[in-house]
């Protein structure tokens, strides 16, 4: 057993040549720890010289954390708005339009007019307004702090009508009822899980009454015995009693006619601009789902109660920068012109045809066949954050498989390439859908997965 004697003192470690780039680079205190850290290790599993190990190890440890943490991946697993993949990948024009205000000032609230304050509110409203019919929108970090704002500014201290079936969990951690609470409104539950009237909430409605809140189910769905009122029949009640309708519509479909046609998948999703025209006074949806912009929380809708959330000290909390404003402006504009909106990532994606998907897909398992085997198969890709669960698309597969490698292994190299590929596995094969992909980075998956291959066992 070497005793710590065998290992060359860290001034001496210090001394060594191959420490001198990572000297120059990282500074002497972050050298001094990674050695450290590198000679503690090595003493607990000594192998191999000690300095030479060492060296190695620190510098591996210094190359680490060196590189970011949040890098950008390759999304192989054909689901559109992956949560945890950083949902919806943002057009060209809308990264250059965040990268232009990020780089010097901008005129965030300032008012180029007037030449003196202005407000951020202004920006993006304007778009937001011709796209979806409201009066006026307002912009904050994403759709959870847009429902907790509404649920404040209107309903603090009063009750919301809600139905069961709507008090549901959506990922991440949003739970309705929870934010409600947060929100310092009561929770008034009406109906069942699986079954509400419109004369659930009639009954429900007291002086104590501030809100209808109508949640899209989001992906949860119940089958066979089922029942809510339409959207027009619960804002027709709202009228009458006059309490305000609104509306957690989550995905963000504009449902924009004019342009290519869209998938039938998307038939279920109810649109931005028909909630508010079926009366809702406002409907709230997320920037970063099927609008295919930054993270944000979108509120669209009549324009005094909008001023009562713009009020609301929780706006100031909750507002949202100058790099969102940009890019969500730069996507409205996109989505304003119908020939532009496959410069939008998601709709390029959610508009991919089964025979272009397939000739990439033929293309990679071509090039893959010599070291593993690979066909291209039927299969589906899902819209995901939050659509619809039978929202899905149908697309062509690679399914690759090798005798020399597991699919759980190669999965896992793959996860470790750089940069990153997630993929599918599915009966000891690994399944790449390249709909999520960028055409441009078929060539990066393919290598990954050939370099993955000549590992070996
Ligand atoms: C996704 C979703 C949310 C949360 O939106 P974030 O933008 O993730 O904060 C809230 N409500 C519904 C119905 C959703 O689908």
């Amino acid at each position: 057993m070497p005793s710590s004697r065998s290992i060359p003192s860290i001034d001496a470690l210090l001394q060594r040549p191959e420490l001198r780039p990572a000297l120059d680079r990282y500074g002497r205190t972050a050298v001094v720890d990674a050695v450290r850290a590198a000679a503690d290790t090595w003493r607990r599993a000594p192998e191999g010289d000690a300095a030479d190990a060492i060296i190695a190890a620190a510098g591996a440890r210094l190359a680490a954390g060196d590189r970011a943490s949040l890098r950008p991946v390759l999304n192989a697993t054909g689901v559109l708005i992956h949560t945890n993949l950083g949902r919806a990948p943002l057009a060209r024009g809308a990264v250059d339009a965040a990268a232009a205000v990020s780089s010097g000032y901008a005129n965030l609230e300032y008012d180029l007019d007037a030449g003196g304050r202005g407000h951020r509110h202004q920006h993006a409203e304007r778009l937001l307004v011709d796209l979806t019919g409201a009066d006026a929108a307002v912009v904050c970090n994403n759709n959870a702090a847009a429902t907790l704002l509404t649920l404040a500014a209107l309903a603090a201290g009063r009750e919301v009508v809600v139905s069961r079936g709507e008090l549901v969990e959506i990922g991440g951690g949003f739970r309705v009822p929870e934010i409600l609470a947060q929100s310092g409104a009561t929770l008034r539950e009406v109906g069942t899980t699986n079954r509400t009237r419109i004369s659930d909430y009639a009954a429900a409605i007291s002086d104590r009454t501030g809100l209808l809140l109508r949640v899209h189910p989001s992906n949860f769905r119940i089958e066979g015995f089922t029942e809510r009122p339409a959207l027009a029949d619960l804002t027709a009640l709202g009228r009458r009693f006059s309490i305000p309708v609104f509306e957690d519509q989550g995905s963000g479909w504009l449902g924009l006619d004019g342009g290519p046609a869209w998938p039938d998948a998307l038939r279920a999703e109810p649109s931005v601009r028909q909630s508010l025209a079926d009366g809702a006074d406002l409907v709230a949806f997320s920037g970063d789902k099927l609008l295919g912009g930054p993270q944000a929380g979108l509120v669209a809708g009549r324009s005094a109660l909008l001023d009562r959330l713009r009020r609301h000290p929780l706006m100031r909390a909750l507002r949202a920068d100058k790099q969102t404003y940009a890019a969500l402006e730069a996507t409205l504009r996109l989505w304003r012109r119908p020939p532009a909106w496959p410069e939008i990532p998601l709709v390029r994606m959610l508009l991919a045809t089964t025979g272009e998907i397939g000739a990439r897909a033929e293309a990679v398992a071509n090039r893959l066949r010599p070291a593993l085997e690979a066909a291209v198969v039927d299969g589906h890709s899902t819209i995901g954050g939050g659509s619809a669960p039978q929202s899905v698309l149908p697309t062509r597969l690679v399914a690759a498989s090798s005798a020399a490698v597991s699919a759980a292994a190669l999965e896992a190299r793959l996860r470790a390439s750089d940069p990153p590929v997630i993929v599918r596995v599915q009966d000891d094969r690994v399944l790449l859908d390249l709909r999520t992909v960028h055409p441009e980075g078929d060539d990066v998956v393919t290598q990954a997965i050939l370099d993955a291959v000549a590992l070996g066992n």
